[in-house]
C-alpha cells in the first residue's frame, strides 16, 4: 500500500511511479479523484483534485514522466472507493 501524505508524494509518484502506483493515487486531503496536466514543451506540470480543488504544480519536469508514458499528457485518475470512515 502506498503512503501518500501530501501533494509532493503525489507528484513524485506521477513522475516516477508504476502504472499501478499511479492508478491508486487519490487526493491526500479528501480522497477524491486526481487530475493532472503535463506540458513537456513548456516544462509545466499541474495536478489538482477534482473534488476539493486543491492544485499543486511541479517544475523542472523530467523528460520521461511515468504518468505521461502510461496515460498521456492529461488524465483524470478515477477515484477509488472511499473508506467511509467517520
Ligand atoms: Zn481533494
Amino acid at each position: 500500500m502506498l503512503k501518500v501524505r501530501d501533494w509532493n508524494d503525489v507528484i513524485d509518484i506521477l513522475y516516477f511511479g508504476t502504472k499501478e502506483d499511479i492508478l491508486s493515487l487519490a487526493c491526500p486531503d479528501c480522497g477524491g479523484p486526481i487530475q493532472y496536466q503535463a506540458s513537456a514543451s513548456c516544462s509545466t506540470f499541474q495536478v489538482s483534485c477534482v473534488a476539493c480543488g486543491v492544485l499543486s504544480r511541479g517544475h523542472g519536469i523530467p523528460d520521461d514522466l511515468a504518468c505521461v508514458k502510461y496515460f498521456g499528457e492529461s488524465y483524470t485518475i478515477p477515484a477509488r472507493k472511499l473508506a467511509g470512515v467517520g
